[in-house]
């Protein structure tokens, strides 16, 4: 098997590294329905009044980027779980057919490490003893075999992530009257994105007025856009 550096800070398991990625995606997930939802309500509004319209328009929006994330992540997920259970199965076979070229490999994948040629050989020596499989899943692959992620539960966080912000600028722009609810939708989304904007950066220990700012404008425009189309189109009658 290839000798890939395994030390990519990508973790499979049930540790922190995993729900810190599961918890980063789940705000993108969200922002991505405030803003993709925000942009089709604002747009339609600038062209219509009517809050049936909205409504429809809204949740027929939100409805189609849940399913569409869902669809992607499942997409993806189960691609990545393909990969990585023929990689296992490949290394299931080579551990079979060449179990000294395997300790070979993983006394100097451990060496690569930063252990001794003794101890490498000796640890390389005990993993294989206990478990092979699992030992060059985990060192050579950077998998854990236990905990490959279940395409379907990656895409049901992704259609709740998406629907949770959705649901913001759905609510904003259809309970509120009609004078109110342009201002009323572009101050809570731009709240919203904030708030995204805040957790993911610090969610990745990046700097956190940049994120805000760059959030909030990404979603500023979309609105901007939509509406100045949604209003032309109103305009002229469409
Ligand atoms: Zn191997």
């Amino acid at each position: 098997m290839s000798l890939q550096t395994p030390d990519h800070d990508e973790a499979h398991g049930g540790g922190l590294g995993s729900r810190l990625n599961w918890l980063r995606a789940a705000v993108l997930g969200a922002n991505d329905g405030v803003v993709s939802t925000a942009g089709l309500v604002v747009g339609v509004a600038g062209a219509t009044d009517a809050r049936g319209t909205l409504l429809t328009a809204g949740l027929a929006g939100l409805l189609a980027g849940s399913m569409s994330m869902a669809a992607g992540e499942y997409v993806s997920v189960s691609t990545q779980r393909d990969s990585e259970k023929a990689a296992l199965a490949l290394e299931k076979r080579e551990l079979a057919t060449e179990p000294q070229a395997e300790l070979v490999e993983l006394t100097e994948l451990l060496e690569g490490k930063g252990l001794g040629r003794e101890l490498a050989r000796e640890v390389a020596e005990q993993l294989t003893a206990h478990d092979a499989l699992r030992a060059h899943a985990e060192v050579e692959l950077g998998i854990d075999p236990d905990q490959l992620t279940n395409p379907w539960h990656a895409a049901g966080a992704s259609f709740l992530a998406f629907t949770v912000g959705a649901l913001l600028p759905l609510l904003a722009i259809v309970l509120p009257s009609a004078g109110q609810r342009l201002w009323i939708t572009v101050v809570a989304v731009l709240a919203a994105l904030a708030l995204c904007g805040w957790s993911s950066a610090r969610l990745g220990a990046a700097p956190v007025g940049r994120a805000i700012g760059r959030n909030m404008t990404g979603g500023a425009l979309a609105m901007g856009v939509t509406y100045a189309a949604g209003a032309l189109l109103g305009a002229a009658g469409v």
